[in-house]
């Protein structure tokens, strides 16, 4: 094995705040599950720009529409204007994913990123309910922008934005590392009270799986009971679907599995389809209150991106790319129950493609950092996640091939068994 030298990296520190820390390679090329680095070195991507790659890197069909839209000068941005790519999403969008669900959302472009969508749905739902409070929960992430930000659970984070909690509770997410919590009581209760000294919200906003927050779905019978309650009460419900769904855990909203209809809808990340930047509120027709010029912004929806995330569309339709996606799912679990068997005290969550390996029990976070530097260093990247990074995340393309999945987890197992 090589040894990690962060060396390659001394001329950049200096000039700029370079975000990655852990993996000291150049890398200027990726295809598939692959990532290939500037001194030869080839990758496997678990970790696909947190949730961004679902369809791997350069897929080729939508790589395809992409650079015939460039080729042909098609219209690189169009502020509020009526656009042939934005119309064409819009509708592949609608047929694709909404209607075949029961689904009729209206849809905001935000953007560019999940951050800009979190916010449009935290100043919708004040608009809408006249009320400023929001339920957010513990282990919670939203985004790094005042707002979202100030719903997201981790202190460090807020801390580092000097935002306040006022406005905002936390309530203990149903199965987070302390166990199950009936939180959906709790919210009933706090709203109910008026001893409880909580205004009524304006939302409560969740992640349907906690993805940063360390692995955690939300089972599907909690989010009904959220719903019930949320709706019982004139609370808006808002799911915050910007890592855990375009697919990534089996159905392309999380929150499909509940059979819930959610007030807002939050999605960036792989709606994209190519990596590039999207983002976009949707939420019941009757919640649109907004005047016109009251959220706007200049690049609210990229059009190469509209036309990648339309081709993404066709391509989660496709009965190949489906049976490709279940096979490497059940290779997945496949691989968890190897992990489960082999090292007890490790706790093995996971839903469709999102999988985390928690070894909060099992080494912590000091046991994490050295599977993920032993991955790396056989050719695997893997991220953390976890309230304190004791959690192994693993996020391949959804359409991942079985031989370089066979191979990524086969070192995961190595690292997990060098402790
Ligand atoms: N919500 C969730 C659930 C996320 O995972 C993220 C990003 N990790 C965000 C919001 C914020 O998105 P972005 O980083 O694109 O602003």
């Amino acid at each position: 094995t090589r040894a990690v030298d962060f060396s390659v990296f001394e001329d950049l520190e200096s000039d700029v705040r370079v975000y990655c820390r852990k993996f000291p390679v150049v890398f200027h090329r990726a295809k598939g599950a692959e990532l290939y680095a500037e001194d030869g070195r080839t990758f496997i991507d678990f970790f696909c720009g947190a949730g961004t790659l679902n369809y791997g890197h350069n897929n080729e069909f939508i790589k395809r529409r992409v650079t015939e839209y460039l080729a042909g000068d098609g219209l690189m941005h169009g502020l509020d204007m009526y656009t042939v790519a934005k119309r064409e999403l819009l509708t592949t969008f609608a047929d694709t994913v909404l209607r075949p669900k029961g689904l009729d959302y209206k849809a905001q472009f935000c953007g560019p990123t999940g951050t800009d969508a979190v916010e449009a749905a935290l100043k919708l739902a004040r608009k809408v309910t006249g009320r400023s409070g929001v339920f957010a929960f513990t282990g919670a992430y939203h985004g790094m922008s005042r707002g979202s930000l100030g719903v997201t659970g981790g202190l460090r984070a807020r801390r580092a934005g000097g935002v306040s909690g006022r406005g905002v509770t936390f309530i203990p997410y149903e199965d987070g590392p302390q166990g199950p919590f009936d939180s959906v009581a709790l919210i009933e209760r706090l709203i109910t009270d008026p001893s409880s000294g909580v205004e009524p919200p304006a939302a409560v906003i969740v992640e349907p799986m906690q993805m940063e927050g360390g692995m955690y779905p939300a089972s599907a019978d909690w989010l009904r009971r959220l719903r019930e309650v949320t709706e019982r009460h004139g609370v808006l419900l808002i799911l915050d679907e910007i890592q855990a769904g375009c697919g990534r855990t089996g159905t392309f909203f999380c929150f499909e599995r509940a059979g819930i209809t959610p007030d807002v809808v939050t999605v960036s990340k792989a709606i994209g389809g190519y990596g590039l930047p999207l983002s976009l509120a949707l939420f019941r027709r009757e919640l649109d209150v907004w005047e016109p010029g009251e959220h706007t912004g200049t690049f609210r929806g990229n059009q190469l991106a509209f036309v990648a995330a339309t081709a993404a569309c066709e391509l989660w339709r496709e009965t190949r790319f489906r049976t490709d996606m279940v096979v490497a799912t059940r290779r997945l679990e496949r691989f968890g129950r190897e992990v489960t068997a082999a090292h007890p005290g490790v706790a093995v969550r996971g839903l469709g493609m999102a999988m985390g390996i928690d070894l909060g029990a099992a080494g912590g976070a000091e046991r994490a950092g050295r599977v993920q530097r032993y991955a790396f260093e056989h050719g695997v990247v893997v991220e953390l996640c976890g309230r304190h990074d004791e959690v192994v995340k693993i996020l391949p393309p959804l359409n991942i091939d079985i031989p370089r999945l066979d191979r990524g987890v086969g070192v995961l197992l190595d690292a997990l068994r060098a402790g």
